[in-house]
């Protein structure tokens, strides 16, 4: 990918080889935690065909191959969308390493949906239902790619034709031309709520940039306040707290961003928690924004960036030092920078995983390429989430499911990942600490394994 506008004098470190981890990183490399792939993996259990069809463009170790993996693929290419029924079967993940193997838990998708979980990086242009996104057309008259709801699932769902992230945006043309109304935000706002709290999902960060409503003439704060009555509904109704995350956009003008994140600050403590910055990152530098994060920042607001996704580590660099990132959206490309890497280790700064929605965009060549297991490994606090619930057909336990099958997470790892989700939350400590308590309750009383139980006991809870 051609680099433009990031220039080497913006950036102050870019050393791009994983063997700079050192001094830091004689605990793991990347080619120590290939090992951690061995484990017993059914194929069975893939979700779609995205997990063949990923594996199938990179090298895959045996276990992310096995040797009936080419007449599964053919099986599995149409049948993306009932996948959940064959995904529940289940996969023993023993652990030898830990006392449990008399009654160890057994790691299956449907269990992975029992488990109270945060989610911190959500779209909601990006994770409309498809039925909702046909009904609301033809209210308002669209004219849609397709009519009916299995086509119209096939145009959104991203698929291997995908090439990079901005294809992937490509589908948000659709959705987002169905949502320039209130009653159409407040509703779709419900409606993810009403999906997040189907998988239990118990806190939900959604994000979205306001500017991008208003084609219609809706008042900016016409559609902060429809999402958040939206959100404020599912909440009473499905007992889901949430937040907002306004999002300004990296190809748009940034005095527009600013503008955004004077909205957000109008809206500090009424729904929003967060600035991010969304939007193609090629070309479109991050420091170009800076102006809205320091007002943001000079708020004590939180933020988050999108960076390291389809640019290199000096997108995240400028995320950090320029815009002042509190976690960090993808970062999957973070490993290219052993030291900028051990900052945010040191930092403890959170990343926003997105296993499938790298694949698509290519981010990552393949789950089992994807770096979530090596930055876990190092110590990283990673996070996991769906990006787009919609575009990418996924929820947060379909995520979680994917670590186990292609990044061999066993069940206190997966544990690891949901309480990391928790821990990251933009929420006041005092309340953090208070719904972590719960969560630790909660995940106490699934018989989980003896270390998710010593976790779940221990002391520090943040
Ligand atoms: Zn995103």
């Amino acid at each position: 990918m051609a680099k433009s506008k990031n220039s080497p004098e913006e950036t102050s470190q870019t050393s791009t080889s994983a063997d700079l981890l050192a001094p830091h990183s004689e605990e793991k490399t990347p080619a120590d935690l290939n090992r951690r792939n061995e484990g017993p993996v059914d194929s069975t259990d893939d979700l779609g065909p995205l997990d063949t069809f990923a594996d199938a463009h990179s090298p895959a170790s045996p276990a992310d191959e096995p040797e009936n993996a080419e007449s599964e693929a053919s099986g599995l290419a149409e049948t993306s969308i009932e996948a959940d029924s064959s995904a529940a079967e289940s996969v023993e993940m023993f652990d030898s390493e830990n006392a449990d193997a008399q009654n160890p838990q057994q790691v299956t998708l449907e269990f992975l949906q029992q488990l109270p979980k945060a989610e911190l990086h959500c779209h909601l242009d990006g994770s409309v239902r498809v039925e909702t996104v046909l009904d609301l057309a033809e209210k308002q008259k669209i004219t849609l790619p397709a009519n009916d709801a299995e086509a119209l699932r096939r145009v959104l769902v991203v698929g291997e034709d995908c090439r990079s992230l901005e294809d992937y945006l490509k589908a948000f043309e659709i959705t987002l031309s169905v949502m320039q109304d209130a009653e159409s935000l407040e509703r779709i706002a419900y409606e993810l709520v009403q999906d997040a709290a189907a998988e239990n999902i118990r806190y939900l960060e959604v994000r979205y940039s306001p500017i991008l409503h208003t084609r219609r003439g809706l008042r900016l704060t016409h559609i902060v306040d429809a999402v958040n009555d939206g959100l404020k509904r599912g909440e009473r109704d499905f007992n889901v707290v949430t937040g907002v995350i306004i999002c300004g956009m990296r190809n748009i003008n940034p005095d527009i961003s600013y503008h955004l994140a004077e909205l957000a600050v109008a809206y500090k403590n009424r729904g929003v928690v967060a600035f991010d910055l969304a939007g193609a990152e090629t070309d479109y530098p991050a420091k170009k924004h800076r102006e809205a994060f320091a007002l943001i920042l000079r708020n004590n607001i939180n933020c988050t960036l999108h960076a390291g996704e389809s640019y290199g580590p000096e997108s995240i660099h400028q995320a950090l030092h320029y815009c002042g990132a509190h976690r960090i959206g993808h970062g999957t490309r973070l490993k290219e920078d052993g030291d900028l890497l051990n900052y945010v280790n040191d930092h403890r700064i959170p990343l926003e995983i997105c296993l499938t929605s790298n694949v698509q965009t290519r981010a990552a060549k393949s789950f089992s390429d994807h770096p979530l297991r090596f930055y876990y490994d190092y110590g990283l606090r990673t996070t996991i989430n769906t990006d787009n619930r919609l575009m990418s057909d996924t929820t947060v336990s379909r995520e979680l499911y994917r670590a186990h099958l292609h990044l061999g997470f066993a069940m206190d790892e997966l544990v690891d990942l949901i309480i990391f989700g928790f821990k990251s939350a933009f929420l006041p400590y005092r309340t953090k600490v208070k719904m972590l308590g719960r969560v630790y309750d909660e995940l106490r009383s699934k018989n989980l394994t003896a270390r998710t139980q010593r976790i779940c006991d221990a002391e520090d809870r943040l």
